[in-house]
């Protein structure tokens, strides 16, 4: 193996995945909805398949969907784009980090990522020869720490990744902190990558600013979105990566030699999507929000310290209140103390000590899974 894989292991979601279908536990852990997406979705991907559509597509994606993401994003968030020059379509968000990173970061630069982090913005970042440096996010209300961010940024500084919404605390970047982050990435001349795929899921009227609408940002930030969340497709891998062309083309160009291009079949199914199923968007985010509600209730009542989220799939628990201190450990035992599966926030963070009383549980699940989770949860509770 090469020394770039170097304590690479395996991702946190696999191994919890599998320790859930080894043990029959309820899987609250890795990320993804147990309902599929839009039925008119659906059936459009089965007749592309059908009727032929099953070559390769163009690099950047079919002039159809590129052609709806434009849309899309003009009628959320007032964003307007070229659909020939600044928009990429890429398999999942994933791969729009991993040409984001390889395209616009060199060896040696340094990147800050925002811990805990999705798990592969760091691994891309050290595939890429750059140095992650990380900012912490803290308990209990997850919040960007501005004097914290400006002091790790230096003259190696190249980029800074951010999330919002905010995988795994669902923090949704405020106005104020918007502000500070344009002001600090002008100031040194930072390019942002900013992963928004939870852009549609927020709660309680809390809304979703795109880092790319704030005033200084526009022209330095590659935005990243995908269909698996929007549309409750995580299996079918669509994303992409929108912002000024002389970014995206280089996003482009790194991309062409990873997947060189996306799964066509998928593509003209969710530029329907984009156009036609905010009502489905709408629901889904309302959906969300009860199971939330119910999760987090029952997580209190069991006896965890509960932190609810204003966005996402997930929400996150202190475990100190029923006795535990190690997030991993905790949830490596639990299959067999609950029989149910979660994530440690210790595992998403570089330095894993902020994060070792944390876990991630997914309520993107049905609620009679969940109402199961929290059956079995009880467990735990002190007699
Ligand atoms: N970014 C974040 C914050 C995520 O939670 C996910 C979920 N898997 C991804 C990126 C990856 O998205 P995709 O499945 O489209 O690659
Ligand atoms: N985004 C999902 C999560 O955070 C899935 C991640 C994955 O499987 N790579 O759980």
């Amino acid at each position: 193996p090469s020394s770039r894989i170097d304590g690479f292991g395996t991702t946190i979601f696999a191994e919890m995945s599998a320790l859930a279908a080894r043990t029959g536990a309820v899987n609250l852990g890795q990320g993804f909805p147990d309902t599929s997406g839009p039925p008119e979705l659906l059936e459009r991907a089965r007749a592309a398949i059908a009727s032929g559509d099953n070559q390769y597509a163009p690099g950047l994606g079919t002039p159809e969907l590129r052609a709806a993401i434009v849309r899309h994003q003009a009628r959320h968030h007032g964003v307007e784009l070229d659909a020939d020059t600044q928009v990429v379509v890429t398999t999942g968000a994933t791969e729009a980090i991993a040409a984001a990173v390889l395209g616009l970061v060199d060896a040696g630069d340094e990147v800050v990522v925002i811990e805990p982090f999705y798990d592969s913005y760091v691994a891309m970042i050290r595939m890429a020869g750059a140095v992650p440096v990380p900012v912490t996010l803290r308990a209990p209300d997850f919040r960007l720490p501005v004097e914290d961010l400006q002091a790790v940024i230096g003259p190696r500084t190249r980029a800074i990744m951010v999330n919002t919404p905010h995988n795994p605390t669902g923090a949704v970047l405020s106005d104020e902190e918007l502000t500070a982050l344009a002001e600090l990435a002008e100031r040194h001349d930072l390019t942002v990558i900013s992963d928004e795929v939870y852009e549609h899921l927020t709660f309680d009227g809390v809304r979703h600013r795109p880092v790319a609408t704030v005033p200084g940002l526009a022209d330095r930030t590659v935005t990243i979105s995908s269909a698996g969340k929007s549309f409750s497709v995580t299996g079918w891998k669509i994303g992409w990566a929108t912002g000024p062309a002389h970014l995206v083309e280089a996003v482009m160009a790194a991309k062409q030699w990873l997947s060189y291009t996306s799964g066509t079949p998928f593509q003209g199914a969710v530029a329907w999507a984009l156009d036609h199923a905010d009502d489905f968007v709408a629901d889904l985010a309302r959906q969300l929000q009860d199971q939330r509600d119910r999760l987090c209730d029952g997580l209190e009542a069991v006896g965890f310290g509960v932190i609810r989220p204003q966005a996402t799939y997930f929400a996150t628990t202190d475990i100190r209140p029923l006795g535990f201190d190690d997030g991993l450990d905790f949830c490596r035992r639990l299959p067999e103390l609950a029989g149910v599966v979660a994530v440690p926030h210790q595992v998403l963070h570089l330095d894993p000590e902020p994060g070792r009383p944390f876990v991630r549980w997914a309520f993107c699940k049905r609620p009679e899974v969940i109402d199961e989770a929290l059956t079995r949860l009880r467990r735990l509770s002190p007699a």
